[in-house]
């Protein structure tokens, strides 16, 4: 609720405004007039007009500002763990997921064994950020003004929306990098 009550103050003093101005102009009219519309006619339309302009855009600016300091919040990336495997991580290959490519890693095998362990589809992960499709580059990327992502290339001219965040996009990718590693690698029984 705290959160929501600065913004409603600014909301509403437009809006109590708004209805307080005609309402004054009414009562006023009829204490010195005797006749409830006799000032109320006297306004012309214009300034009628500008009044519900100014509102109007006292709201309009109230919702971008609400909506920059949202994406500001929101622009952290997602802390993530890390777990590093004893013999480090090698590339295993790369694959194009979500209009981007993405750099598959898999365990190396520890100096220390040697008998290299098999690579299940469980021991895989995947590189953040992911890379451009033309020139390999790793992609930037920042919140659009009117929700989702706009990733874009440093080096080339690669720009691209797209509605997820990368964090998000790449534990979808690894699911499918996992399930193909399993097709192709499970041993038939
Ligand atoms: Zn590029």
């Amino acid at each position: 609720m705290k959160a929501i009550n600065p913004l409603l103050d600014k909301i509403l003093i437009p809006i109590v405004l708004g209805f307080l101005i005609p309402i004054a102009t009414v009562v006023g009219s009829k204490f010195s007039t005797g006749d409830w519309l006799v000032w109320f006619s006297n306004v012309p339309i214009w300034i009628w007009i500008v009044i519900g302009a100014l509102i109007t855009a006292w709201i309009i600016v109230i919702a971008i500002r609400r909506r920059i300091s949202k994406l500001r919040e929101d622009d952290h990336s997602p802390i993530q763990i890390i777990s590093m495997p004893d013999g480090g991580w090698a590339e295993a290959g790369k694959i194009g997921y979500a209009g981007v490519y993405w750099i598959v890693l898999a365990p190396k095998n520890p100096w220390y064994e040697l008998e290299p362990k098999r690579i299940t589809a469980r021991d895989l992960d995947m590189d953040t950020p992911p890379r451009c499709p033309k020139c390999e580059t790793e992609i930037e990327q920042s919140k659009s003004f009117w929700g989702g992502y706009v990733w874009k290339c440093v080096r080339c001219d690669f720009q691209k929306r797209n509605r997820d965040s990368y964090y998000r996009e790449k534990e979808r990718a690894l699911k499918v990098v996992k399930r193909e590693w399993e097709i192709k690698y499970t041993p038939k029984r």
